[in-house]
């Protein structure tokens, strides 16, 4: 059996070596590092795959996220609803732009931000949501954009999870994910659905405007050459980076197929036992990517449960063991932990296994069984 690791880049890299090889070759041979033509080449190529009117490439995507807000304007004093159960760099970004975070409880089923909660915690100072798309699956943006527009509030989507993956609205029809609020913002961090080899992200909107102040905030607020208009970043994705992205973005559908299909071997497999939940999607849809494969362990045996992975050779994570709003760096005397018993809860019950476009049945027959013999 092939080595069982969390993500699987090396063998990914097989499968397009020569073409990763020759494009970095390309550039270090016409020493375009940064901004050569393989960025705009990937900037465009997102665009079309994304439908939306603008992408505009930054370093990373807690960098996208930043730059989103600074581009929309948003500053000390406002007020950003997020959600508890989520990676840091959403409401670290927040933080750092001295706007106040607000986050809020989570759904139990599709662990994204809880509708009910964003309504209760809306408050004259509101001024943006930011959902974020967990573990690959869109949130319920029917009822997110809906809420936005009664209450005149930005939407901000934090996609670094879920790119390629597609909402269906309420009439049936979709749309890619991040490009469905007033800006969207991805990573390409290397173990991301669309990863690069160091570190990489990108803003999404449809509103030319907001794109043009966003052009300049991520050239340090240059609109012409030396002229600062507005205080801005240095935040750029570098042309090595795009090889690899222009590589690996016609595949990003294939790769999405191939996370669906462990998916849905993991999901069969513990279909019949009580005490694991696993992740309802639609495996013909393409509304989950599965950026991550997280299910419940429900009879308080999570933590035991990842000692034994480990011990047979089986990597796992916890994402999150940790709420937002118990951390030192984001508690806040305005939280009341009741609020939260969806994500005190999910920290306690989730686990992720073993989940890239590389794995095959036999690791999958292996991690499967071993985590039966176990939860029993
Ligand atoms: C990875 C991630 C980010 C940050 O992306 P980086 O490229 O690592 O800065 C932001 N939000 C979520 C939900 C993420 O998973």
């Amino acid at each position: 059996m092939k080595k069982l690791q969390m993500v699987d880049l090396k063998s990914q890299y097989q499968h397009i070596k020569e073409q990763i090889n020759a494009g970095i070759q390309e550039v270090l041979d016409t020493t375009a590092y940064i901004n050569g033509p393989q960025v705009h080449e990937f900037q465009k190529s997102l665009e079309n795959y994304l439908g939306a009117k603008h992408v505009i490439p930054c370093a990373n995507g807690t960098d996208a996220l930043q730059i989103a807000m600074m581009g929309l304007g948003l500053k000390a004093g406002d007020e950003v609803i997020t959600a508890d159960f989520t990676f840091a760099a959403t409401v670290e970004v927040v933080a750092l732009l001295g706007i106040t975070p607000v986050l809020v409880d989570v759904d139990e089923d599709n662990m994204n931000i809880s509708i009910e909660a964003i309504k209760k915690a809306i408050t004259p100072k509101t001024k943006a949501i930011v959902p974020v798309h967990l573990f690959g699956r869109a949130a319920n943006m029917d009822a997110i954009m809906e809420i936005a527009k009664e209450h005149n509030l930005f939407v901000i989507e934090d996609n670094a999870q879920a790119i390629g993956a597609n909402y269906t609205w309420k009439d049936g029809s979709k749309q890619k994910v991040g490009t469905i609020g007033h800006v969207g913002a991805t990573s390409f961090f290397p173990s991301k659905n669309l990863g690069c080899y160091g570190d990489g992200g990108a803003i999404f909107t449809n509103d030319d405007a907001l794109a043009h102040v966003i052009r300049g905030i991520v050239n340090h607020g240059m609109y012409e050459r030396y002229h600062h208009d507005v205080v801005g970043v240095n935040s750029r994705l570098d042309s090595i980076q795009a090889v690899v992205l222009n590589a690996k973005l016609p595949h990003l559908d294939t790769y999405g197929q191939a996370r669906r299909k462990a998916a849905k071997a993991y999901n069969d497999a513990f279909a019949a036992n009580e005490h694991i939940v696993t992740p309802a999607f639609d495996f013909e849809g393409d509304d989950h990517v599965f950026h991550q494969y997280v299910m419940r362990i429900t009879n308080g045996k999570r933590d035991a449960l990842l000692t034994y992975l480990q011990e047979n050779g089986i990597p796992c994570a916890i994402y999150y063991p940790i709420p937002l709003h118990v951390q030192k760096a984001y508690a806040d005397a305005r939280y009341n932990d009741a609020d939260f018993a969806v994500t005190n809860k999910l920290c306690k019950e989730v686990i992720a296994l073993p989940m890239h476009t590389e794995l095959d049945d036999e690791q999958i027959a292996f991690i499967t069984s071993t985590i039966l013999n176990f939860v029993q």
